[in-house]
This record gives structure tokens, sequence and C-alpha cells, in this order.
């Protein structure tokens, strides 16, 4: 596969290449395959749909074709997923997509583990280490960190700010033993990130050392999210029949974004012929895209603080990958948006677990809410021509391709659920008056010593640090 990129489509370069340097440091763009082949209807029209794992391996290989041969990329797949998504039946036409069976219990970890075990095939022809640096301000640094524990050649450093994540965040990045590390900066999380940028660009420690990054924004974290849309859509397929007895529904999906690297990962997988009709970008206040989507003008800004922290982000790096993708046309006539603020938030989990009895995380429950709001009458008012106001929350005035298959009763809706409600228990708490039942691998953590070392917020603390630990 050739990996172009989205500010120069004359760039040209391979899987090794794109993952290693992450991002294309010459122009800035991302990297991004040429095209997104489409798999043999024999597979695709299966009457039971297959396993996650064999369709993640499916999906996999075009893409790392003539780098990585079938029985490694096999391999790697069986290590990085020894949990499945999981699918569960809301009503009649709802499904929970249940992403969080992974180790930190968060949709991340589809993603970084993928990552971490092409980054260690790769490095298996150097003869160094490679270390990893990551600055966090609460998940992503879990989610990376527990990807690449234990995993050949390769080590973790994580810089986090010291009192500035919750208790459960804080073990869940400080109890790893073996070849992940914390740091707890005296600091903020801008003073962490300065802290990782200022070592990738000191070029005398690069001649010892042999830095990289583990960022989202990585193609090797992006692929592997394809896998679950399609596992999900052709599992809801095969159970249409049966559970809402809607011959044909058009299959829409709804996903809590933030950075919008789940929903390029769901264009990837429609392209690949996924049977998904359509998709909902459901946003918190950081509405960037939905406004993207109304207006026709985009215009990043910076984030404000929401429940639905992990997606508090005003710029979306992956609004790149989605123009390369498809022109703005084409999108609105796919995605329907739709964004909460916090009261809005605190009534989607409400809502939905009087509703459903199920409890969702604030990111969920954001993209459950979209999709009820839509079918149960927010579609048939915006197709009645009434003028909505893209300022308020609720849907975004854009009427896509496939709205009257909501307004006619057509379509069934899998909701996206990215992390495990305990993660979020406060605020989950604020809003049906109870916490969450904890999973035991959140419990267990809570019981784990602290190996976090204090780090001074100086560059040259920081450097020291690194040559007497990695080197
Ligand atoms: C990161 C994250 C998101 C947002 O995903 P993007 O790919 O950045 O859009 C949503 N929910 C949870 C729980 C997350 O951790």
């Amino acid at each position: 596969m050739i990996y172009t990129d989205t500010r120069d489509k004359t760039v040209c370069t391979d899987f090794r290449t794109a993952v290693m340097s992450g991002m294309n440091q010459k122009t800035g763009g991302l990297y991004i395959p040429e095209s997104f082949p489409h798999l043999e209807q024999s597979f695709l029209q299966r009457t039971s749909a297959p396993p996650f794992r064999e369709i993640a391996f499916k999906m996999a290989q075009p893409y790392v074709a003539g780098e990585i041969p079938d029985d490694e990329l096999a391999g790697i797949i069986e290590d990085a997923y020894p949990f499945s998504p999981k699918i569960v039946p809301l009503d009649a036409v709802t499904y929970a997509l249940e992403l969080f069976h992974g180790h930190t219990c968060a949709f991340k970890d589809f993603g970084a583990r993928f990552m971490a075990r092409v980054m260690s095939y790769f490095n298996k022809l150097e003869n160094d280490a490679l270390h990893i640096l990551v600055a966090t301000s609460g998940d992503t640094g879990s989610a990376v960190g527990s990807a690449f524990h234990g995993v050949q050649g390769l080590d973790v450093t994580i810089l986090y700010p010291e009192g500035k994540v919750s208790e459960l965040q804080e073990k869940q990045l400080s109890t790893f033993t073996g070849n992940v590390r914390a740091l707890k900066v005296a600091g903020s999380f801008d003073d962490c990130q300065k802290l990782v940028k200022t070592a990738f660009t000191d070029s005398t420690l690069r001649k010892k050392l042999r830095l990289s990054s583990a960022n989202s924004i990585n193609i090797a974290r992006l692929l592997p999210q394809s896998f679950y849309y399609m596992f999900a859509s052709m599992c809801v397929r095969d159970r249409l029949k049966i559970d809402c007895k809607i011959e044909d529904a058009a299959i829409i999906v709804s996903v809590p974004s933030g950075n919008f690297g789940n929903l390029t990962s769901g264009l990837i997988a429609r392209e690949m012929g996924a049977p998904i009709t359509g998709f909902i970008a459901a946003t918190n206040s950081n509405r960037t895209v939905p406004d993207w989507i109304a207006t026709g003008v985009y215009n990043a800004r910076l984030s404000v603080e929401t429940y639905a922290n992990a997606m508090d982000v005003g710029a979306p790096s992956n609004y790149e990958r989605m123009s390369a993708m498809h022109s703005l046309d084409k999108i609105r006539r796919l995605f329907a948006s739709y964004w909460l603020d916090n009261d809005g938030i605190l009534d989607a989990i409400r809502t939905c677990h009087l509703r459903t009895g199920y409890i969702a995380d604030p990111h969920g429950a954001i993209a459950w809410k979209a999709w009820d709001d839509m079918r149960r009458g927010a579609m048939e008012t915006l197709l009645g021509g009434v003028q909505g106001d893209y300022t308020k929350p609720g849907l975004t005035p854009n009427v896509p391709d496939w709205a009257h298959c909501v307004t006619e009763k057509k379509s069934v809706g899998i909701v996206l659920e990215t992390a495990h409600p305990a993660k979020f228990n406060s605020t989950v708490a604020r809003a049906i008056g109870r916490e969450p039942p904890m999973p035991s691998r959140l419990a267990e953590v809570l019981l784990l010593p602290d190996r976090a070392v204090p780090m001074e917020n100086d560059y040259g603390t920081f450097k020291s640090w690194l040559l007497a630990n990695l080197l």
C-alpha cells in the first residue's frame, strides 16, 4: 500500500515510514492510505458475521501488504486483541457497541495495542531500543502505557501533571512495572508537553537515544479502529430479522467524537464495504465539526472543559483526513451531526438509564441521545422544513441522504460506548444517583503501589533522568 499525505498528494511512502514517523514533519500533514480496498462480496455477504479477529486480519492485510507477512500479522492481531467488542441491544432498534472491554476500559485500547505491536515488529530490524515519550492529561497515557507494556524492544515514559489527574487515572498511569515508567511533573499538562517536545528537538539527546511518540494521529492507531465498525455492522445486519423485523434497515452509527479519529475509522470501514448507511457526528460543547457541517465554514477554536472530557478538542486533527477522503457535500449527505452541553450530558445519562436500564458513560450517552432524539422526532422536524439553530444544543440543521429512513422507521442505530461508565463515576452518580459497578480490572489497579517518579518542571533535570535511566 502506498501512503500519501493530507497536505501534499505527491507524497508517496510505505507503511513502515508512516508508522515510525507518526506524521509528515516536512508538510505538517497526516499520512493516509492511497486507497481503501473494498473487501470481496463473498466475505461481506457471509450468512453469519465472521469473528472479530478474522475481520481484523482481513481488513489489515491490504494496508501492510509487502511489509508485514501474513503469519506475523496474524500474531500481532492475536496478541493485540485478547478481548472483543460487544454488542448489547438497548431496544428493538438500538444497539450499544461496547468498546471498553480492553485493559484500560476505553476504546483507545483497540488502536494503541495494534500500533504498539506494529512498532515492535518494525523495530526488530534495529539494534537499539525505541523509547516512546508521551505527555498525558489523563486517559491517553494509560492506553499507551498498557498497550506497550511487556512489548519487546520498546519502552515508554509517561509524563503527567502531578495533582491534576483523577485518583483512578493516576493509578492507571503510575502503577506499571518493567518497560513502562511514569514521571509526575510539578507543572501543568502543557509543561509536560513542552518537556517532551523539547526532547524531540534536542539533537544531542537524539544522537544517544532513539525517540518516538505514540500520537493519536498515527495511522497505525486509526486503521485498527475500522475493524469494529465492520464487525458491528455485520453482526447487527445478521440480527435485524430477529430483533426488529425491518428488512434491509439502514444502519446508522452514532459516534461520540473529539479528535474525530474514531469517526474517520468508521469512514474507512464504510469504504471497505461495511454495511453502514450513515453516521451521526456527536460532540460536547466543542462543536467545531457540527458547526462546519451546518455552516460550511471550518473554524477551529480553543477547547472548553466538559464532563465528556476525552472529547474536549477544539481543533480536531482528523478533520484533515475526513476532508481528504470526502468533499463537504459528501460529508453532509453521509453525516447527521449533534451536540450537547454539560446539562444535556447529565440529562442524556439519566434518560438513557430511565428508558433502557443501561448505564452509559458521559461520552457514549451523547451518542445515545443523538440517535434517540433523531428517531423520536428531531429528524422529522428538520425534514418538515423547520429552520434549526445550530448554536443551540441538539440535532444540527443538516439533512443527510438517509433522513427518510429514520422518519419512515426503516433504520437501526449502533451507539458507540467508548469508555466504561465507572471511569467517570462521579458524573454518572450525579446523573442517576448512584455509582456504576466497578469492573475488577479497574478495582485491582486501585490497590497497586504508585511507582511514579517525581520530576521537576525543568528540561535539564528531565534530560539527565532520561540519560541515566534509558541508556
Ligand atoms: C478519545 C475518546 C473519545 C473521542 O475519540 P476521537 O477519536 O478523539 O474522536 C471519545 N470517548 C472516549 C471515552 C475517549 O477516550
